[in-house]
């Protein structure tokens, strides 16, 4: 398993609106979406291409085209968040959906949903904003070698030391995140983080602002 810690002052600029709690809902989805972007450049910096011929208006010339685009797999609801971004970068790229529930006393993951079918030999980009424990990753992690894909990459905006500790052997997988905080609280919320990505998303009730 690598980690890689995404480095950019944008990045660093947009990730600190973020966290910001007077950043209202309008905002914080605009930012996560620009935010989103970037990582998606990042993320498919090593996608496969081929040699096209094309004409420009000038000349004949070679050109490149990329083949084997990953399947998009956001983990809902925060996942949502960054599934628009990504699919400007990879307009040809596949969606498959998976809903899991934190339990709230153990922290461990109850799987909900999948929508994730034909998966076998496909790279798989999992986006999933905020990685704490871990246990839902894992659990989604398991499910995808069970499926028989191929490379996985995990995308966050947040990851905490002891949800990248917990993924860690995961041979097939590389994470990207903006940011690598300090620790998890008592109720496993990432700390400094940005509170619950889903709820300062969609603007729901329970929200810790
Ligand atoms: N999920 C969130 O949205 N925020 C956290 O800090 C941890 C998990």
């Amino acid at each position: 398993m690598e980690t890689i810690e995404f480095e950019h002052p944008v990045a660093r600029d947009i990730l600190t609106r973020l966290r910001d709690r007077g950043t209202g809902p309008d905002d914080f989805r605009k930012l996560s979406h620009r935010l989103g972007l970037m990582l998606a450049v990042e993320a498919t910096r090593n996608l496969s291409t081929e040699p096209v011929s094309i004409e420009t208006p000038m000349e004949a010339t070679l050109g490149e085209i990329c083949v084997n685009t990953p399947v998009l797999l956001p983990i809902l609801r925060a996942g949502l968040g960054m599934l628009s971004p990504f699919q400007e970068i990879l307009p040809e790229s596949p969606v498959a959906f998976v809903a899991l529930r934190r339990d709230e006393n153990s922290g461990e993951a109850k799987w909900l949903y999948d929508s994730a079918q034909n998966l076998r030999g496909r790279d798989i980009i999992i986006l999933d904003p905020m990685l704490a424990t871990g246990g839902t990753a894992a659990s989604v992690l398991g499910f995808l070698q069970e499926k028989g894909v191929n490379r996985i990459i995990l995308v966050c905006i947040v990851a905490a030391p002891e949800g990248i500790f917990r993924l860690r052997q995961f041979g097939q997988l590389t994470v990207i995140t903006a940011a690598v905080d300090r620790e998890l609280d008592e109720n496993w919320f990432i700390l400094p983080g940005l509170g619950d990505f889903g709820d300062r998303l969609f603007r729901s009730s329970n929200n810790n602002q």
